[in-house]
């Protein structure tokens, strides 16, 4: 932005980007699906920590979440079904400069690209990973995910979902350096909020399950959570994610917990009696692969294929 000053030279300002700044196509997920809601907070991070939208990319896989990019006015790709995490690392890889956001859903990351959820979490690469569980494949009209639970009536389980679900809460715990496992719900907004945004000033993966509404192919799931706060426990800590009492005072179980406990953070995970929100596990010093892999980054091309040639010289008899 610039302006005129007094002696009619140009003064340059800084920038100020507002919500518009951050917005993208009209998003065409179904009337009061979750996905509005996230999408709503991560602008709203996105603006609040002023991150420049040519510095940004927004990167997912296939599903109703993944459709993410388009409605994001930053750098997107929208790439295919469970790669939503190596194109992530490939970008961030390159571009240590950028602000990665990864949307993926619960068919995305859980089912397809389960290889690649573990070995990116292990990289811990510092990029928002968004998982929006609604526990169903929705773009594909109703089938069952890995998260769906056992019961629940899907195209291809008209009589109910026949095996137990994944629990993505332990299995990510469960990874070698994982460094931030956070978990929320898609209709409390402050917390939604607060909790990408201490994902987003994580240095590493910040991994947020989001438990999100599809009220077309799975309504009584989310319904029977809404309807009953008692099902979650909120867990409470200094070095947790702090929401306003507004928020908070909606859930009647609350705990404290040190984020740093990863063995107490496992036990929550695994307690299937109650749900647990907030900040399961963190840990600040989990090494970033980018920063021990980043020789080379700053290379000139002319430099680069100095280099490759040498090596190939190498190889000469
Ligand atoms: Fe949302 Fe479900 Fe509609 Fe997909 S099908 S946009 S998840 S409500």
């Amino acid at each position: 932005m610039f302006g005129l000053k007094a002696d009619w030279s140009l003064e340059v300002f800084e920038r100020y980007f507002t919500l518009g700044d951050y917005a993208g196509g009209e998003a065409r997920w179904c009337p009061g699906c979750g996905d509005h809601g996230v999408l709503t907070a991560a602008q709203r991070v996105l603006r609040d920590e002023q991150l420049h939208p040519e510095l940004t990319v927004a990167v997912s896989g296939i599903g109703c979440s993944s459709r993410m990019p388009h409605y994001l006015g930053t750098y997107g790709f929208h790439g295919l079904h469970g790669r939503a995490l190596p194109l992530a690392c490939g970008i961030k890889s390159r571009r240590p400069d950028l602000d990665v956001w990864v949307a993926t859903g619960d068919g995305d990351c859980f089912s397809i690209g389960t290889a690649h959820w573990i070995h990116a979490l292990r990289y811990n690469m510092d990029m928002t990973l968004m998982v929006f569980d609604n526990s169903i494949y929705g773009l594909t009209k109703a089938q069952t995910s890995p998260t769906s639970p056992i019961g629940f009536k899907t195209n291809t389980h008209p009589f109910g979902a026949i095996i137990a679900p994944l629990n993505p809460l332990t299995v990510t715990l469960g990874i070698t350096n994982i460094s931030f496992v956070a978990q929320t719900v898609d209709w409390n907004p402050p917390m939604l909020y607060e909790t990408l945004k201490a994902a987003h000033r994580h240095k590493g993966t910040g991994f947020v399950r989001i438990i999100q509404r599809c009220p077309v192919y799975a309504d009584s799931l989310a319904k029977e959570l809404q309807g009953d706060p008692s099902r979650f426990l909120l867990l409470n800590h200094e070095k947790g994610i702090q929401i306003d009492k507004s928020a908070s005072r909606q859930f009647p179980n609350q705990q404290e917990h040190d984020p740093s406990d990863l063995a107490n953070a496992f036990k929550l995970a695994a307690d299937t009696s109650r749900i647990p929100l907030g900040l399961l596990y963190w840990n600040p010093d989990a090494p970033c692969y980018e920063d021990l892999s980043s020789a080379g980054v700053e290379m000139t091309p002319h430099a680069r294929l100095a280099g490759f040639n040498a090596a190939l010289d190498r190889l000469t008899i």
